[in-house]
C-alpha cells in the first residue's frame, strides 16, 4: 500500500491494493444532511459536510476518495431544475475530494448509471447517452481529477456504452468500470442477463484500468460474486459491497453488516483478485478503516 506521504496520487492508484473510501449518499444521510435523493446538490449547499466525511475516510485510511457526483448527470439534474449546474457541481466536487485526499490519495471522479434517468424523460438514444456520459467525464477531468470511476452499472450494454464514451474523451485517465450484479441460479447476472465474469473480461479487454462489482447485497454476496470473476484470472477487480441489505428500524434505515465482517472477509476477496477495495450503501469510515488494517497486514507479509 505504500507510505502514503511518500506516494503522488497517479502512484497510489497504481498500487498492488489500493484501498478506495465508503459510501458517499448513505453517510450524508446518516450525518443528518437532506437531499439524499440529490446528494449531488450539497456540493453546492454544504461543501463542508462533504469535506468533513470525506476527510474521515482519509483519516481511516483510503487512498483513493470518490467525488460527490454519483448521480450528477445532465438528465438527474435537469429533473430538479438544476441541468445547467452539472460542469459547477463537478468542479466543486473535485475541489472538495482534493483538498481532502491531499497527497494521501488519489482522487477518483465518479459517474453513476444514466440511462435510467434520460428514460424517465423520454430521452432513449444511444447518442445521447453517449453524450451524456462524455459530458460528466469532461466536466470531472477538467476539474482534475486523477482518474474515472463508472459504478452500479445495471447491463453489459450500458457498461460498454458509457467505458466506450468516457474512453474517447478520457485523455490518458485511467478508466474503472464496476457493475450492479444480481444471482440468478447461483451465479452472478447483470440485468442484460451477461454473465459477471464475461462482463469483466469484456471491459478489461476493452481496455479497463479495473473492472468489478459494487452495490450487492453484502459480505457474503461479494465473495460469491468474486469466486465468478475470479475465473476471469485477472489480478485487478473492483470489490466494493454494501453493508448487507437495508432493514428499517425505529423508522430509520439501518445496514446491518458492520466493519468486522468486511475486515474478516477481504483477505478471501484479495485471494480472487480483488485490488480496488471499499464499500458502497451503507458503510462509513469504521468499515474503511477495519479494511485499511488487514490490508496492511497483507501488504506487509508479501514483503520479503
Ligand atoms: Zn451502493
Amino acid at each position: 500500500m505504500g507510505t502514503p506521504e511518500q506516494s503522488s496520487p497517479p502512484a497510489l492508484l497504481a498500487a498492488s491494493l489500493v484501498l478506495l473510501d465508503g459510501a458517499t449518499a448513505t453517510a450524508l444521510h446518516q450525518r443528518g444532511q437532506v437531499g439524499f435523493r440529490t446528494p449531488e446538490i450539497l456540493n453546492l449547499v454544504a461543501p463542508e459536510a462533504v469535506l468533513d466525511l470525506q476527510r474521515e475516510y482519509v483519516r481511516a485510511g483510503a487512498q483513493a476518495i470518490l467525488t460527490n457526483t454519483f448521480g450528477a448527470n445532465r438528465f438527474r439534474l435537469a429533473a430538479i431544475g438544476r441541468a445547467d449546474q452539472l460542469r459547477e457541481i463537478c468542479r466543486l466536487a473535485a475541489r472538495i475530494a482534493r483538498t481532502a485526499a491531499g497527497q494521501s490519495a488519489a482522487v477518483l471522479g465518479d459517474i453513476g448509471p444514466i440511462r435510467f434517468y434520460a428514460n424517465e424523460l423520454g430521452v432513449h438514444s444511444p447518442s445521447e447517452l453517449r453524450s451524456a456520459y462524455s459530458e460528466v467525464a469532461e466536466s470531472l477531468l477538467d476539474a482534475g481529477v486523477d482518474a474515472l470511476l463508472l459504478e452500479t452499472l445495471p447491463s453489459l450494454d450500458e457498461a460498454c456504452l458509457a467505458f466506450g464514451a468516457i474512453r474517447e474523451v478520457a485523455r490518458d485517465a485511467p478508466i474503472l468500470v464496476s457493475c450492479f450484479f444480481r444471482r440468478v441460479d447461483g451465479h452472478f447476472r447483470t440485468a442484460d442477463n451477461a454473465a459477471a465474469a464475461d462482463v469483466v473480461r469484456i471491459l478489461r479487454d476493452r481496455g479497463a484500468y479495473a473492472a468489478g462489482a459494487n452495490c450487492c447485497l453484502g459480505v457474503g454476496e461479494m465473495t460469491a460474486i468474486l469466486d465468478d470473476l475470479s475465473a476471469v484470472g485477472w489480478g485487478s477487480l473492483i470489490a466494493k459491497p454494501n453493508a448487507g441489505l437495508p432493514q428499517q428500524r425505529d423508522g430509520r434505515i439501518f445496514y446491518p453488516e458492520g466493519p468486522e465482517k468486511f475486515a474478516q472477509a477481504v483477505r478471501d476477496w484479495v485471494d480472487k483478485g480483488a485490488r480496488f477495495i471499499g464499500g458502497c450503501c451503507g458503510t462509513g469510515p469504521e468499515h474503511i478503516r477495519a479494511l485499511r488494517r488487514v490490508l496492511e497486514q497483507i501488504v506487509r507479509a508479501r514483503q520479503p
